[in-house]
């Protein structure tokens, strides 16, 4: 991992006042909300749900977890998923109550308050307490209680620490450890990132005696491709494809009328971006889909190469050092070319990364 990233994390249970404040929290009976950022992924319903049962085993709470958008179906089969309320569909005026009158707000997997669309202004300006349990890099400061390590593989493992440091993980239920693994899981791409570290693997295998089955999660969550998913990925490698060696950089862009030959539903581009990085050598890939009249963008790279450095600085996003995302109000075309022309800049820092 890069030496420019510092090593920091924040645990408000190391100071004994906070950790005893929390146990408050949990301990009298209260109306919690648990929500995560917009598009949630594996990590952010896993996480969500995860904490959900969690709170739920004490009995005494009203608990409600609430998305700021809709989950794809790849989430679909997770526990608890039907209890989700989506703030943009017709609950949004029962969540938007729940969000005003909650007395805690556990956001979860991210660290600006932006990233809940527009849930935003409610969140931020609620006066309920708020929890924050991320791993992503330069928290917005606006929680009460901070559980954030950005080397965590991911909000999954956070949240598993954080039921240890409250000597409660023999509330964990099955339901609650198959979502925890489905976000660990996710965040470190199978066990393969660098945040794979041994906590990883030692939090996975107390998952796994809570009664997780690697197996039918993997399955669940990565052998239910549509059959149009499948031809849509064939497609973009074969005829989407751009790799650069001068640089060592893939891209792929996809139009809305390309995801509507192929009947794409949303979330379904997810993952595409990582196959540019499976070419020997490349360290960074990138995928530019046109949605919405936008361009939505994926970062991805290996080694010292931030991608979340080159998000935040060009296309208004952010994320992690080898996993990033941001945004574009130019055309597809405009933005690939805004792209390339920022290529000679990092030409140095992308060649000087090992080769394989
Ligand atoms: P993905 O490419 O899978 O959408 O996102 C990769 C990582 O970057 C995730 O951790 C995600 O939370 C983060 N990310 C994605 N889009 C944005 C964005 O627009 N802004 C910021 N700050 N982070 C983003
Ligand atoms: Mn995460």
């Amino acid at each position: 991992m890069s030496p420019k990233i510092l090593y920091m994390k924040r645990f408000f249970t190391e100071s004994e006042e906070r950790l005893n404040a929390f146990y408050k929290l949990l301990n009298n009976p209260g109306k919690f909300v648990i929500t995560s950022h917009q598009n949630p992924d594996g990590d952010a319903f896993g996480s969500s749900l995860g904490l959900y049962f969690f709170l739920k085993s004490f009995d005494i709470h009203k608990i409600t977890v609430i998305s700021p958008t809709d989950h794809t179906d790849f989430l679909g089969w997770m526990p608890g998923v039907k209890d989700v309320l989506n703030f943009e569909s017709s609950a949004k005026e029962q969540a938007r109550q729940l969000i005003s009158e909650a007395d805690a707000i556990f956001c979860l997997d991210f660290s600006s308050l932006g990233r809940l669309k527009d849930m935003e202004e409610l969140v931020r300006n609620s006066s309920a307490v708020k929890v924050l349990i991320d791993h992503h890099q330069e928290p917005d400061q606006f929680a009460d209680f901070v559980f954030w390590n950005e080397l965590a593989s991911s909000t999954c493992e956070l949240v598993y620490q954080l039921i240890e440091a409250l000597d409660l993980t023999g509330r964990i239920s099955l339901d609650a450890a198959n979502c925890l693994y489905t976000g660990i899981l996710t965040d470190t791409g199978s066990f393969k990132f660098d945040s794979t570290g041994p906590e990883v693997h030692r939090i996975a295998g107390e998952l796994l005696r809570k009664g997780v089955r690697p197996n039918k999660i993997n399955r669940d969550l990565f052998d239910t491709n549509s059959f149009d998913r499948l031809r849509l990925l064939g497609y973009v490698l074969s005829k989407k494809m751009v790799y650069l060696p001068e640089y060592r950089v893939a891209y792929m862009k996809i139009s809305e009328s390309e995801l509507k030959q192929y009947n794409s539903k949303n979330g379904e581009t997810e993952g595409i971006v990582n196959y540019g990085l499976s070419i020997k050598d490349a360290v960074m890939s990138v995928i530019f889909i046109e949605k919405d009249q936008m361009i939505k963008i994926s970062f991805r790279s290996v080694d010292e190469f931030s991608v979340s450095q080159l998000a935040r600085d060009h296309f208004s996003g952010g994320g992690h050092h080898n996993a990033a995302g941001g945004k574009s109000d130019l055309n597809l075309e405009e933005t690939e070319q805004k792209f390339l022309n920022l290529l000679p800049f990092y030409k140095n820092q992308l060649l000087s990364q090992p080769k394989s």
